[in-house]
């Protein structure tokens, strides 16, 4: 549990494709300074901030909306180039910052927005305020975005036996070697070397741009989508992604299409 007094923390997680993962804990509790989440600003003597100790692991934000409209801006850059870039009035500086960026937020601000069992108290407009500080060019970073209804009590105490750890290590594995076959992993791979790597033929391309359109995508989403589509492919061992793969991939934009009204 994120504790108030402890704001941040840093710990090690095991992750199913190589352990441990170093992973940093935010809670909006901390988030109080803009400065504090890019670098340590201390006068004279800068020092990497949270983005970059997360470096090769994992930046976890609880309850993303309450960060400030800045702080989510902040996060845009290291997103797309793997690293931060300062300038100051005295002087420029440059972090890596290449993290799995992990983060939770509830559907609005009293958390009951959709829930059967309990009845929002919100009010429209202090529902769109509270989406709206999640911006379009923010959100298109994000791959997976899924909404977790909250679970009845009878199933949070039911003893149902998932997949092992271990099944899913292997499949993960498995995939990450089929992507090393190709050069590279699939986050790692340019848009050209991605669009090889996908063939999608002529009908399929036609088909997925006019889905984005329709769901008022950006052009930015048609590579996430197409780096997601060719992930679950290599999850099920096919070579490339087909339909299927394609419209999960787009299955995973719960925000965008939730926020854009589409
Ligand atoms: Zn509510």
């Amino acid at each position: 549990m994120l504790n108030k007094t402890r704001p941040v923390a840093s710990i090690a997680i095991n992750s199913v494709a190589l352990n441990p993962v170093q992973t940093t804990i935010i809670a909006r509790y901390y988030a109080l300074r803009v400065a504090s989440i890019a670098e340590n600003d201390s006068g004279s003597k800068p020092k990497p901030g949270e983005i970059s100790l997360a470096h090769h692991g994992v930046l976890f934000l609880d309850e993303l909306p309450e960060f400030s409209r800045h702080v989510l801006e902040v996060l845009r850059q290291p997103l797309e180039t793997g690293e931060i870039y300062l300038a100051r009035a005295s002087h420029e500086r440059r972090y890596p910052a290449q993290f799995q960026l992990v983060a939770a937020m509830n559907p609005c601000p009293c958390g009951h927005l959709g829930d059967p069992r309990q009845r929002c108290q919100c009010t429209a407009s202090q529902i769109q305020r509270y989406q709206a500080r999640l911006s379009g060019p923010l959100l298109d970073r994000i791959d997976l975005q899924v909404e977790v209804p909250a679970l009845p009590p009878e199933q949070l105490t039911a003893q149902t036996q998932g997949e092992s750890s271990e099944a899913v290590r292997e499949r993960v594995m498995a995939a990450r070697e089929r992507q090393m076959a190709r050069g590279a992993l699939n986050s790692q791979l340019s848009g050209k070397a991605l669009e090889a790597a996908c063939a999608l033929n002529d009908e399929e391309r036609a088909w997925l741009a006019g889905v984005l359109e329709k769901l008022k995508l950006s052009a930015r989403a048609y590579h996430r989508v197409l780096r997601v589509a060719l992930t679950l492919a290599d999850l099920q061992g096919e070579p490339k992604p087909t339909q299927p793969h394609l419209i999960e991939a787009i299955g995973y934009r719960q925000l965008d299409r939730m926020l854009k009204g589409a």
